[in-house]
């Protein structure tokens, strides 16, 4: 059985004073959460916070971002040995906002992947995409390119990887994908990955969908067959909203 995830992605909000009212909160509000695991996402400032916080329980943490070196003259970049050190599990790489913002494309998205894996990090790949590129019914040729190219030379990572895929005009606007479209997009992923990395390592990888996800809908899109979890920005803001996501996926 694959492993189900909750995955809060804060994006750049809260200081470190705000990060450790969530934790203690999160720790309050959901002490009994199982059967799914719970990452929290910080920015790189807080991740020592969220390791203190919740270091002695079952929750994991990841960064947001990370360079593809392990270390050098790369002045403001963060290192994914430096995000071990800091008891990361995880890191999202090739999230939109990064690609549209920071114009980061799929050749350096595929760079940071397998330097992260290279570091023991477990990837979480973000590809969908736009509503230009849906309306046009482009979508499965626009993310079956981001998954040729970031995932060009990969060898089935041990440690596992996760992909979520996000439609672009799903994230932060209120507007999530209907369940089926998020089914249909996810199965054809995991059948990508199968052509890449195997059947079996396929069969093993955690898809989520992340746009809009709030306690309303996230019961009837994890009722899909291929999706085990969500990538959460502005509902894991609050530590009640995020653990009833969570839980609402442990449940399904
Ligand atoms: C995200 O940024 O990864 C995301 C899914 O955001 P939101 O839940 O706010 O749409």
């Amino acid at each position: 059985m694959r492993k189900k995830l909750a995955i809060a992605n804060w994006k750049m909000n809260k200081s470190r004073a705000e990060t450790r009212e969530f934790c203690q909160q999160l720790r309050q509000v959901a002490p009994d959460l199982t059967g799914v695991e719970v990452v929290i996402c910080p920015p790189f400032t807080s991740l020592d916070v969220v390791a203190q916080e919740l270091g002695d329980t079952e929750m994991r943490w990841g960064a947001q971002n990370c360079f593809w070196e392990r270390q050098g003259a790369y002045t403001g970049e963060i290192s994914p040995l430096m995000l071990r050190d800091l008891g990361c599990s995880y890191v999202i790489l090739g999230h939109s906002e990064r690609r549209q913002i920071l114009g980061e494309t799929d050749a350096v998205i595929n760079r940071k992947l397998i330097a992260a894996i290279e570091a023991g990090l477990i990837p979480v790949l973000c590809v969908g995409e736009s509503l230009q590129e849906r309306e046009n019914h482009r979508a499965r040729e626009v993310v079956k390119e981001q998954l040729d190219q970031d995932l060009r030379n990969l060898v089935a990572p041990a440690g596992g990887l996760v992909i979520a895929y996000e439609p672009i005009w799903a994230i932060g606007t209120g507007v999530n994908a209907s369940s089926d479209d998020a089914q249909e997009m996810i199965s054809f992923i995991r059948e990508r990955l199968a052509q890449y990395l195997g059947r079996e390592f396929a069969a093993g990888t955690p898809i989520l969908y992340g746009g809009s996800v709030n306690s309303n809908n996230i019961a009837e899109i994890m009722a899909e067959e291929d999706i085990d979890g969500a990538l959460i920005g502005g509902a894991s803001l609050q530590a009640d909203s995020f653990a009833a996501i969570a839980r609402l996926i442990a449940n399904a």
